[in-house]
Parts: C-alpha cells; sequence; structure tokens
C-alpha cells in the first residue's frame, strides 16, 4: 500500500541524505548550497571532537556526552545514534521550523538515524549517496588523513552495511561527478511530491 504522502500535498519534503563515510555527502551538500535554493541544512550536535577547521555552529554543534545525553532525554532529538564510537543527534525543533515556514530541509546522517526518522516521519524520502566503486571509497577514507588506520578500517566496516540498506531508500545516487549528483538532490529535495510507489 503506498497510502504515505498524497500527491497533492503542499508540505515541503523532509530529505534524509545517507551514505558511507567517505562517500563524499559533505561535498555534494556544500555544492547544493551553492546552488542557492532555499533550503534548511540541519546542523547535528556530536560528542566527537571537531576535525581541523570545523566550527562549531556550523559543521556541528559540538557538545559533551552530558549535554548530549540530557538532549535525548528532554526529547529534543529528532534521531540519534552512535557512530565509530561517537554520539550524533538531529536537533528536532530547527527541522521542524523550517517544514512549518515552508522550507524543504535535509538532514544528513547515518543508516540507524536514517531508520528512525523514517519510522518517525514516513513522509520523509530518504536518499542514499553510493561511491561508484569500492576502491574510490577506500582511496577517499584513506587519504583523508585526519584518522587513525583503526578508525579507518571500522569506518569502512560500516560503509559495508550502510552500502548493504540501499533497498530501504526511496533513491539511490551515485557520486561519480558532485556537480550532477547535487542537481540531481536538488530535484529530490524541492521537487513536486510525488507518491511513493510500492514494488
Ligand atoms: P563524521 O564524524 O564523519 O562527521 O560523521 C560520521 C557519520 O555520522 C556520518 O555518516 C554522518 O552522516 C553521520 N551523522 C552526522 N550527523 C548525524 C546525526 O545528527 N545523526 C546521525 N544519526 N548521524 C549523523
Amino acid at each position: 500500500t503506498a497510502e504515505k504522502g498524497s500527491g497533492t500535498s503542499a508540505r515541503p519534503r523532509l530529505t534524509v541524505l545517507s551514505g558511507p563515510s567517505g562517500v563524499g555527502k559533505s561535498s555534494v551538500l556544500s555544492e547544493l548550497r551553492g546552488l542557492g535554493e532555499d533550503v534548511y541544512y540541519s546542523v547535528s550536535v556530536t560528542t566527537r571532537a571537531p576535525r581541523p577547521g570545523e566550527v562549531d555552529g556550523q559543521h556541528y554543534h559540538f557538545v559533551d556526552r552530558a549535554e548530549f545525553d540530557r538532549m535525548v532525554a528532554a526529547g529534543e532529538l529528532l534521531e540519534h545514534a552512535e557512530y565509530a564510537g561517537n554520539c550524533y543527534g538531529t536537533p528536532r525543533r530547527p527541522v521542524e521550523a523550517a517544514l512549518e515556514r515552508g522550507t524543504p530541509a535535509i538532514l544528513e546522517i547515518e543508516l540507524q538515524g536514517a531508520r528512525q526518522v523514517r519510522r518517525a516521519m514516513p513522509e520523509a524520502q530518504l536518499v542514499m549517496l553510493m561511491p561508484p566503486t569500492w576502491e574510490v571509497l577506500v582511496t577517499r577514507l584513506t587519504g583523508r588523513g585526519t584518522e587513525d588506520p583503526a578508525v579507518v578500517a571500522h569506518r569502512l566496516k560500516v560503509a559495508e552495511q550502510e552500502l548493504a540498506a540501499a533497498e530501504e531508500f526511496d533513491a539511490v545516487l551515485v557520486n561519480s561527478d558532485v556537480r550532477t549528483v547535487a542537481r540531481e538532490l536538488l530535484t529530490l529535495v524541492v521537487g513536486s511530491p510525488t507518491e511513493r510507489v510500492s514494488s
């Protein structure tokens, strides 16, 4: 049955962009920003330490574990998950506020969180970003150079599981060319609501 989301609803959509670490989600999103559409980009909270160049409140809200736990207990997070030993979560209120004022919203989160959003907001569309080949992903993750080899190995293992979940997603985009994929994503994010077809 495909009763979720009628084709006549004017409600802006919530898009979840997921995909393995290193696939290029951040690059695609900054390309998307450059296209200048009115889209709300969710800023997550995380207990991970900032990487060089990351700005608090812009890339993430960097919080300690106590503050993260408080937000979870207070129901302030739309979804949250643990990933490679750190906690990540989406502040609920800014996303709801964007949708209420008619602005489409996009979350860039990992698989467990995407599944939680699916349950909490069935009308959300889930988009997976895939690498063109496995080798490309390995090269990108290794080349980032900011994580030690054990962390990279762990992220690759998680990546395998994430890619295997592609069939749970409404759309799969292959990141061969960042500009092309950003335009494809934009169409999904701001495009008119379509009925989800069950197969
Ligand atoms: P990184 O540490 O590389 O910035 O992020 C690690 C993973 O956590 C990425 O797959 C990223 O998409 C995901 N992530 C970032 N923010 C959130 C969030 O708010 N919730 C969830 N579930 N995952 C997130």
